[in-house]
């Protein structure tokens, strides 16, 4: 076992071609500590394969394969002949061409093993690339040996002391005297079928690793330098942030910053493992170490956004002076597996916001089934199209003084629900889609740029 053990995960545009899987191959090779590298899908390849997956007709879908073969077999011959996986990427290759023309009938698990061709392929290029690049003894892992997880195909999930178990007795062995490539994104249930853990999911999957092995830094190279104050591609003016605590890294990802998968500080802040996120495109440029205990504590860190959300408002007058409504609303979503994010309630109703993404199949419910068993004890309204806004800092509850410029900033907008109190690292509110943007630009400028 390594002293210091550090799990370094490459997203898709890290993996975007060979110029891009040599940068990757420069990071791991100036570190002997980064043993176990958790890769995603070569940018662009998993939409390929949801695409794949969504079209009913043979000749298109061979269509999608063969501009998959192309772009992967394009960077194969870029890698020398002595490390070329040339092989293992032509049989991945004809495998899925086999599924283009042999399916009939999409199942979810078909789904999910379709999805897996992107990480398997990415990874047995970039293992080949590692080891022709830096002289390292590296070995391509599949990672459903040990990324156990349920049977919930498309948003799996992971079974902890089973990856625990597993990891100990198939992955440590290796760790002595080689260097891990492996999937994120992919696991398998416990019959061996292939499951995914839902769009992004590799920043998941390496957290996962990092706290089964114990690891000491678990770093997400990706293509921005930094978690900055909030999505660059939205404002100007943003600010790298250089350290940030768990609690404020995990709220800024649950409300939204695709920098890191909503689920990625829960496995870190476990094991107290301590996060990098640095860019593998400009290595050297300071990165944001995500950490138990920050030096400083603003009460506004970052502002984040999350869209595709959809508000379900139920109003019934049995709720006047009785009690077991909430109970019976909740149950119901619970059993329906429906996650819900801010709630606010009144004497005669309740608003609730649930994820209307369809990237997250398994998360998706508000089905037909579902309303007509609401609307047996309630009288139900849906509103699409919103999105969700959070500050996200400390001591957000007990500040005084926030509400003036947070309205202030609010002029105009209509708000569709406010959650302040519950949390003391965020304040969220619902606007429609169309004006977020602008939202977030304000608060942006209120309370970091200025
Ligand atoms: P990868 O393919 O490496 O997983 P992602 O596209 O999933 O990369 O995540 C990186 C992207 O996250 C950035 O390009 C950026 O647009 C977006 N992002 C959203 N919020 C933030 C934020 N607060 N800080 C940095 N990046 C953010
Ligand atoms: N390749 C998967 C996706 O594009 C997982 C990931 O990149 O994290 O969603
Ligand atoms: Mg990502």
């Amino acid at each position: 076992m390594p002293d210091l053990l550090k799990v370094a995960k490459f997203g898709g545009t890290s993996m975007a071609d060979y110029h891009a899987m040599k940068r990757c191959a420069g990071i791991v090779g100036s570190d002997p500590d980064k043993k176990v590298i958790v890769v995603s899908a070569t940018a662009g390849t998993t939409n390929l394969l949801t695409e794949f997956i969504a079209e009913s007709d043979k000749e298109r879908r061979l269509d999608i394969a063969r501009r998959i073969r192309f772009k992967h077999l394009e960077l194969c011959n870029l890698i020398q002949d002595k490390f070329s996986p040339q092989k293992k990427i032509l049989g991945l290759l004809d495998e899925l061409e086999q599924i283009a023309v042999r399916t009939q009938l999409m199942t979810s698990m078909l789904r999910d093993d379709i999805l897996s061709f992107g990480e398997r392929l990415s990874s047995e290029l970039f293992t080949a690339v590692l080891s022709e690049q830096t002289g390292k003894d590296a070995h391509c892992f599949d990672v459903r040996e040990i990324m156990r997880t349920d049977n919930n195909f498309g948003s799996a999930e992971p079974v902890i002391e089973d990856i625990a178990r597993l990891t100990e007795e198939k992955l440590l062995p290796f760790l002595d005297h080689k260097c891990i490539v492996t999937q994120g994104f992919i696991g398998s249930d416990s019959h061996g079928f292939t499951t995914t853990l839902g769009r992004g999911g590799s920043d998941y999957s390496a957290a996962l690793l990092a706290e089964a092995l114990d690891a000491d830094v678990l770093e997400i190279w990706t293509d921005v330098t930094a978690i900055y104050t909030t999505d660059p591609r939205i404002a100007e003016g943003v600010k790298p942030i250089t350290e940030i605590s768990f609690d404020e890294a995990a709220e800024l990802s649950v409300f939204g910053a695709k920098v890191l998968h909503p689920a990625t500080m829960v496995p870190a802040i476990r094991k107290n493992i301590r996060v990098y996120v640095g860019s593998s495109i400009e290595p050297d440029k300071p990165g944001t170490w995500i950490v138990k205990e920050t030096k400083d504590h603003p009460v506004i860190r970052a502002v984040s956004l999350r869209r595709n959300q959809t508000l379900l408002t139920v109003h019934s007058l049995d709720m006047l002076h009785r009690f077991g409504f909430l109970a019976r609303l909740f149950t119901l979503l619970a059993d329906h597996k429906i996650s819900v994010d801010l709630v606010t309630t009144s004497e005669v109703s309740v608003a609730l916001t649930l994820d209307s993404d369809m990237n997250t199949p398994g998360k998706q419910k508000l089905t037909d089934e579902v309303l007509v068993e609401l609307r047996s004890f309630c009288e139900v309204e849906i509103e699409r199209d919103l999105a969700l806004i959070a500050l996200i800092g400390n001591r957000l509850d007990t500040t005084a003084g926030l509400s003036g410029p947070v309205f202030g900033a609010l002029k105009e907008i209509n708000v569709r629900l406010i959650c302040h109190g519950a949390s003391t690292h965020n304040l969220c509110f619902l606007v429609s889609e169309k004006e977020a943007e602008k939202v977030v630009q304000r608060l942006h400028k209120t309370f970091i740029e200025s």
